[in-house]
């Protein structure tokens, strides 16, 4: 039997080459090609677009967007037991996927890629976080990419949608929403995934603004937010003590209260309190 694509359906893959799941690669594999077709498309219109995915596994997301019309897709794959699924999906759409053997965390991707660049995963969850900080932290913005769609558990997620006074607003949510418009687009229930993992997961999409939303020096930026947000409990005037030691006088100038808590200070109010930081 074969799939809407042509293809053998993911089941027959999976067993043909022998995928058995790994643990440690965080290997949960979607199988369900109306599934993955539908997060492909969360990605917008990939016509003319290079995508790049991270972790494509057997290959039921690499499908999803290159049925979905990606110009190409870039496939950066850690396991070599999944080279050969991967291979026939190339063979099937010449000259439309590349994959690189190697860890992403490891491999400059851009250089292999030509914009317009969108880039879209369902990430292992072990180096999701870290992928996601070097995207949205580039020496330049705008990025190289114009858009991330990435599956996350859902507290990840939840994590880089949040806003001010949110349990999980903190340097994840101030980081993506300082210089992307995010959105969760999409929930799924372990169940979706083969093996299943005991946690749910959600697709984030993060849209690249131009520039930042408010202007801020990101190393100044950084430095407060992460000081804030360290000692999350204790009032800014303490846990900023570190950043300036006028810091009680700074944080007035900025119109936030020495003794407020960072999860209640604003994007806003974090970039204007870095300029004043700054020019001091
Ligand atoms: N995209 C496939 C899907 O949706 O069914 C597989 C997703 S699975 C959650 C994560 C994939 O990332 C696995 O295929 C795993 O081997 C791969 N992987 C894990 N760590 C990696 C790394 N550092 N670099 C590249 N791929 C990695």
């Amino acid at each position: 039997m074969t799939a809407l694509d042509g293809l053998p359906p993911l089941r027959e893959v999976i067993r043909t080459h022998d995928l058995i799941a790994k643990k440690q690669l965080g290997q949960n594999f979607l199988l369900d090609l109306n599934l993955t077709a539908k997060i492909a498309r969360c990605a917008g219109d990939l016509t003319g677009c290079d995508v790049l995915e991270v972790g494509p596994g057997p290959g039921g997301l690499t499908r999803g967007l290159l049925a979905e019309g990606a110009r190409r897709v870039l496939a950066v794959e850690k396991d070599p037991r999944c080279l050969p699924a991967l291979a026939e999906i190339a063979a099937h759409y010449p000259g439309r996927l590349e994959v690189i053997n190697g860890d992403a965390l490891e491999i400059d991707v851009a250089a292999h890629l030509t914009p317009p660049i969108k880039i879209a995963a369902n990430l292992p969850y072990n180096v999701g976080t870290e992928l996601l900080v070097r995207w949205l932290t580039p020496p330049e913005w705008p990025p190289f990419w114009d858009s991330l769609t990435l599956m996350f558990q859902k507290e990840v997620a939840q994590r880089i949608v949040a806003k001010t006074g949110d349990n999980h607003y903190g340097r994840l949510a101030l980081l993506a929403q300082w210089r992307c418009d995010v959105k969760i687009v999409m929930h799924l229930p372990p169940e979706a995934f083969t093996p299943a993992p005991k946690v749910h997961s959600a697709v984030v999409h993060l849209k690249a603004l131009p520039a930042p939303r408010y202007p801020a020096d990101p190393k100044v930026l950084n430095r407060i937010v992460a000081a804030g947000f360290n000692q999350r409990r204790k009032m800014l005037r303490a846990s900023l003590k570190g950043v300036a030691p006028n810091i009680e006088a700074l944080l007035e100038e900025a119109g936030i209260a020495p003794t407020e808590r960072a999860e209640r200070v604003s994007l806003e109010q974090f970039c204007h309190l870095a300029r004043i930081v700054a020019a001091q």
